[in-house]
């Protein structure tokens, strides 16, 4: 009887101790993990600030390309490396405008090409394609 009551006392200790070590790992554990988590969305919020992903005005689009063409905005049809300094603004399909003078269409109202227009028309991609618009070149990017 007494041997089984020694056996009974040492496994119920080792339980215990078990469980103690497993509680401890696991604090260590969600430690680590939630100091992960945390530089994560520093490293993420850093990012958005440092580069805007889309132009929303004259300067945040053209400011670049306005700076390298010595104060002037190119007209004609823009070469690689004056594509690579504009940061185009959002393209919405169902938001592009037009001047009916022209056969191009614009991401943009305030796209610069719209400076002169004596009127702006609004219509979706597939009215622009089905009259056979062409993008402008300096409000959307090209795709290749
Ligand atoms: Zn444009």
């Amino acid at each position: 009887m007494k041997r089984k009551k020694i056996v009974i006392l040492t496994l119920t200790f080792v339980m215990l101790l078990l469980t103690a070590c497993g509680a401890g790992k696991e604090n260590v554990e969600n430690n680590t993990g939630n100091t992960e988590n945390s530089v994560e969305e520093n490293a993420n919020s850093d990012e958005s600030s440092e580069e805007p992903e889309y132009g929303t005005d004259f300067s945040s689009t053209w400011g670049d390309l306005y700076i390298w063409n010595c104060g002037e905005l190119p007209r004609g049809n823009l070469s690689d490396v004056q594509r690579s300094m504009i940061l185009y603004p959002k393209f919405n399909r169902d938001n592009i405008c037009y001047d009916p003078e022209t056969n191009y269409y614009h991401s943009v109202r305030w796209c610069y090409m719209l400076e002169d227009a004596s009127s702006i028309e609004y219509c979706d991609l597939s009215y622009a394609t089905e009259h056979k618009m062409q993008p402008c070149d300096k409000c959307i990017k090209p795709i290749k």
